[in-house]
């Protein structure tokens, strides 16, 4: 019985784990139908990680983005989410 509980314990540590860190490291992508190559998210990431794609449509790379949020405020068409 006491065997179970350990496990028991480990295994809501890992979800609690997992789920804080899925919650404080979210990913941010773009809407590729709302987006409409405006730009403006371009011009304001400060880490230099938006650019247009070859299909004419913004696109995030996920290795240079720190999740500052500051090109979901300036969507005109909210795309980014
Ligand atoms: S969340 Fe911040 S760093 Fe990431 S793409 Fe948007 S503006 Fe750039
Ligand atoms: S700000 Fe929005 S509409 Fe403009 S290029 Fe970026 S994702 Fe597309």
């Amino acid at each position: 019985m006491k065997k179970f509980g350990l496990v028991s314990v480990i295994i809501i540590l890992l979800i609690l784990f997992i789920s804080c860190d899925k919650v404080s490291d979210p990913e941010y992508h773009i809407d590729k139908s709302a987006c409409s190559s405006c730009g403006a998210c371009i011009g304001i990431c400060p880490q230099d990680a938006i650019e247009i794609g070859k299909d004419g449509k913004a696109v995030i790379d996920q290795t240079k983005c720190n999740r500052c949020g500051k090109c979901i405020a300036v969507c005109p068409e909210n795309a980014i989410y």
